[in-house]
């Protein structure tokens, strides 16, 4: 499952500024998920209560918004967003399409316990 060792990267991270931050426990995960990030959120969810057993994660909340998937036309520089996956223009027509946001799989920010437990 993909999600395992994302959540593993992710709990690294996490784990990794609330010892320098010197917090107890971590509180609050807050994730941004792009649509097209290809995450799910119930399987990245288990993985989080495995992994973060034992971690300053444990027992902590883990919340995500959802990025919508948008693309930025590189001829006329508008953005939309792409209906039924169609990388095409809806004002210009043109196929020159970037992806601009809806990929991202990020921490947003994490909430800590200062007190310590
Ligand atoms: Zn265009």
């Amino acid at each position: 499952m993909h999600e395992v060792s994302v959540m593993s990267n992710l709990l690294e991270i996490v784990t990794a500024t609330a010892d320098r931050e010197g917090a107890g426990t971590i509180d609050v995960i807050h994730l941004r998920i792009g649509e097209m990030a290809g995450i799910n959120f119930d399987s990245l969810e288990f993985a989080f209560e495995i992994l973060s057993k034992g971690t300053k994660a444990e027992g902590g909340r883990l919340e995500y918004e959802r990025v919508a998937l948008m693309g930025r036309c590189s001829a006329c520089s508008s953005e939309f967003h792409p209906e039924d996956l169609v990388f095409r223009c809806p004002e210009c027509g043109s196929g020159g399409v970037e992806i601009s946001a809806g990929r991202e799989m990020e921490v947003d920010y994490i909430l800590l316990d200062e007190e310590g437990s």
